[in-house]
């Protein structure tokens, strides 16, 4: 960060080995692995969260806690698949390790998110005030139709849907104001130029997906994108830092 700039987080990390059934097993992202990539694309804090893991509490809660003990510039999420929930065990952890959001993927983890099944993970983080960060796409486990019908049904909840994509995810923006998207996976500056005129900026967050996607990659997608210099700034750590209340 140069002084006068805005802070840059990247709101999409994950920490971690890749478990069985991940594509690609020989990607892993350590510690050191987050602060090098850090440095080279000039990211200041990061989001991180666990890797997908296989359907077992133990595991689950093992790669949340190696998430919530890594020390180094980064903003704790908990990874919860809901057939585990446990709210108590949660909101402990939560106070813990001061964790700032809630990572799903309703994919990996094998559930439709629907508001009724999400009902109690989402009413937490609205009494906690804190976002919920969707995966989307990969099939209909992922498709954004549910996670619109979650957001409407919980106004207060901050949603936000990962991997910009395809434009899915700005109709569901454009609709309900209480959507966020994470740039993730952008395939172009154009399609960041697009969910800027349909939503403004203030609702964009940067994010890469490191290890899949490599964040010099990803920041130059908003940084190439012919947008106000004032949004890039905005989207590339001002909205996060509202958003996470930092
Ligand atoms: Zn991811």
């Amino acid at each position: 960060m140069v002084v006068g700039e805005c802070m840059i987080i990247d709101f999409h990390t994950h920490l971690g080995k890749p478990k069985k059934g991940v594509k690609k097993p020989e990607i892993s992202s350590g510690v050191e692995d987050i602060i090098k990539i850090q440095k080279e694309a000039n990211i200041d804090k990061s989001v991180i969260f666990a890797m997908p893991q296989e359907p077992f509490l133990e595991k689950n809660k093992e790669a949340n806690m190696e998430v919530f003990t890594a020390m180094g510039p980064f903003i704790p999420f908990i990874w919860i698949n809901p057939y585990f929930f446990d709210k108590k065990e949660v909101i402990d952890s939560i106070k813990r390790f001061n964790v700032r959001g809630v990572k799903l993927h309703s994919v990996f983890d094998g559930y439709y998110p629907s508001p009724k099944f999400l009902k109690d993970i989402i009413e937490l983080s609205v009494k906690l005030n804190i976002p919920v960060l969707f995966h989307s796409l990969w099939g209909d486990l992922g498709d954004v139709k549910h996670i619109e019908k979650v957001a409407e049904s919980f106004p207060r909840a901050k949603i936000v849907i990962a991997h910009l994509k395809e434009s899915g995810c700005i109709d569901v923006a454009k609709k309900l104001d209480n959507v966020y998207i994470d740039t993730s996976y952008c395939p172009h500056p154009r399609g960041i130029e697009q969910a800027v005129k349909a939503i403004g900026a203030e609702r964009i967050l940067f994010g890469s997906d490191f290890p899949f996607n490599d964040p010099v990659v990803q920041k130059m997608m908003i940084e190439r994108a012919k947008i106000k210099e004032r949004d890039k700034q905005v989207i590339l750590g001002g909205n996060a830092i509202k958003l996470l209340n930092l």
